[in-house]
């Protein structure tokens, strides 16, 4: 669960409700929407939230760190509550499905001393690409 919403309010941000709109459409497992997404269904709940609230929201949220954006091979940025569990990516070359992953062991410990080149290393993403069920070609 990402319990997006008890963390903002935790950090004491200042909960509007147009806000708190969009941290309740963001908030859940395996949630990856896009900007737009994000928009169509917080204006199911509230019509008159405009697409550039939504779009400072979500930019003000990843400033916090609450929320992560989520690059993926050519298709729009996608905004991901689970910010503060270290996991990496699945996704469909089919229809873009995004499921959170755990591999085992720390991808940052997988990259050798001789290839770090001097850098302080910080982070590390990795994404798995392949078909998911229903887009798998069926025998
Ligand atoms: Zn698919
Ligand atoms: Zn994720």
């Amino acid at each position: 669960m990402s319990d997006l919403l008890e963390r903002l309010r935790g950090r004491g941000w200042r909960l509007t409700s147009q806000r708190r709109v969009v941290a309740e459409v963001l908030d859940g497992e395996h949630v990856h929407l896009t900007a737009d997404e994000v928009h169509a269904r917080a204006v199911e709940r509230l019509p008159e939230i405009s697409r550039a609230t939504v779009y400072n929201t979500l930019g003000e949220l990843v400033c916090l760190g609450e929320v992560l954006e989520v690059a993926t091979d050519g298709r729009a940025k996608r905004y991901d509550p689970n910010a503060h569990h270290a996991h990496q990516h699945l996704v469909c070359s089919g229809c873009g499905a995004i499921r959170d992953v755990h591999p085992q062991g720390d991808p940052l410990a997988a990259l050798p001393p001789a290839e770090r080149f001097g850098f302080t290393i910080s982070g590390a993403e990795i994404t798995y690409r392949g078909l998911c069920p229903d887009c798998a070609p069926r025998p």
